[in-house]
């Protein structure tokens, strides 16, 4: 597995698997577990989670037990939790339900009405008593993350946002602000949830592959060495498929014809969120 290394130091595989909607229904609960066990099996071993996602940490803590060792586990706080009291017993809240002693990464999910810095407090606390190993944020713009590098002398382990064929604003600031700096972007909702997998110039690039959309939307994520993606899949059949894009390489001619269908972007766009 292609790795990545967080200004944590940490180093993580690039491929991992998303939870929003998992562990939601009781009768597909076998299953989505059973495809989170495959994808740790096969090294997608970055989790990513929030205390949002209902149901969803308490499937992730089935699936980690007994391996947490090997499993990059991201969890998150919700913004109006994010007071310093409030953070920390959010992050412990999480850490219960996970039945796990620490969060790999822990995450503001987006930036809302409290102030920054009783969050970072909070980060630099948890960092403190080992309840978290690194600290990051999610669907901040470049402008929030210069906010957030003002207050503190440590720069975001990763920012999580939007990013995919359909949304590509990123691309003109976000992502060489972050590479100037050592920071990976987690790129969330790779197949904008399903929806971009029917779009013809997916298919006629997948075609050309004997590959399937899916795999084309991964590899065109990851043609980048630096931005990590967290498909989510509730089925042992799809994490199989999406393993694989690891192996798929977008020629040129894959690209242009992706960037006439999908155009970059040739001025900022703000921050699309999910
Ligand atoms: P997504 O990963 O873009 O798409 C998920 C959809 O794609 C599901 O319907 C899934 O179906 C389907 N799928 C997965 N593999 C497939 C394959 N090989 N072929 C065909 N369909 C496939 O959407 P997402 O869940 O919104 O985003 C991924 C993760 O990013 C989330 O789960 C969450 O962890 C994170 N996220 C973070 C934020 C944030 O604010 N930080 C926001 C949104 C998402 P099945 O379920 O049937 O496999």
């Amino acid at each position: 597995m292609r790795t990545v290394t967080l200004p944590s130091g940490h180093v993580v595989p690039v491929l991992g698997q998303g939870t929003w909607h998992l562990g939601e229904e009781p009768r597909r609960r076998a299953d989505e577990l059973a495809a989170l066990r495959l994808g740790i099996e096969l090294g997608m071993t970055l989790i990513d989670t929030a205390e949002m996602y209902l149901g969803a940490e308490d499937l992730v803590r089935e699936a980690i037990a007994g391996q947490r060792d090997r499993c990059f586990v991201i969890d998150k706080v919700v913004p109006n939790h994010a007071t310093r009291s409030g953070t920390i017993a959010a992050c412990e809240a999480s850490l219960r339900r996970l039945d796990t002693e620490w969060i790999d990464l822990y995450l503001l999910h987006w930036r809302g009405a409290v102030e920054l810095e009783p969050t970072l407090e909070a980060f630099a606390e948890l960092m403190a008593t080992g309840k978290i190993r690194a600290w990051g944020v999610s669907n901040f713009d470049v402008a929030d993350l210069l906010d957030l590098v003002g207050l503190t002398d440590q720069v975001p382990a990763t920012d999580e946002v939007l990013y995919n064929l359909a949304h590509r604003g990123i691309e003109w600031d976000l992502v060489p602000w972050c590479r100037r700096r050592g920071i990976p972007v987690i790129a969330y909702s790779p197949f904008e949830e399903g929806t971009l997998l029917r779009h013809p110039a997916l298919r006629a690039v997948a075609a050309r592959h004997a590959a399937t959309p899916a795999q084309i939307a991964l590899a065109w994520v990851l043609r980048h060495p630096d931005v990590i993606t967290i498909p989510k899949a509730s089925s042992r059949a799809h994490v199989r498929e999406n393993h694989a894009a690891l192996e798929l390489h977008l020629t040129p001619e894959d690209l242009a014809e992706l960037d006439r269908a999908f155009a970059p972007p040739r001025r900022k766009v703000p921050l699309d969120v999910l």
